[in-house]
């Protein structure tokens, strides 16, 4: 059969494709038996975009967090590297998984990175 995506030759039954790594799953429903090929590969590319968007959000609650007038306690340092490692974390996931809304992601990181130092930094004082 053909890769319904590159169009090369694959074998049939073949639920990857060699040539592009489109993922090739046969849905078949009794009401529709037609085959219905999805291609996760695609979707992966695409991404989620609620990904980037967590990871600049925690990263601009890090800055707010930095603002905070009041002395700082162990409990908000710790909610704050916390925070930080959360969403450092969801921003690398993002950017090495997708390309959506990469800009966002690396905001998210560069954001979080500052509040995770700054937390580190009030932690050794
Ligand atoms: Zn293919």
């Amino acid at each position: 059969m053909l890769c319904l995506f590159c169009k090369e030759e694959i074998r049939d039954g073949a639920i990857k494709c060699k040539y592009c790594g489109s993922i090739l799953t046969s849905i078949q429903t009794q009401t529709d038996p037609k085959i219905v090929y999805v291609n996760h590969n695609l979707k992966q590319k695409e991404g989620f975009i609620a990904l980037p968007i967590i990871s600049m959000i925690i990263g601009i609650i890090c800055l707010l967090l930095l603002i905070e007038p009041e002395p700082w306690d162990q409990d908000l340092i710790g909610g704050l590297i916390f925070v930080s490692i959360v969403g450092l974390v969801i921003g690398i996931v993002s950017v090495s998984t997708q390309k959506r809304g990469r800009g966002m992601a690396i905001s998210g990181i560069i954001l979080t990175s500052i509040g995770f130092l700054f937390g580190l930094s009030q932690l050794v004082k």
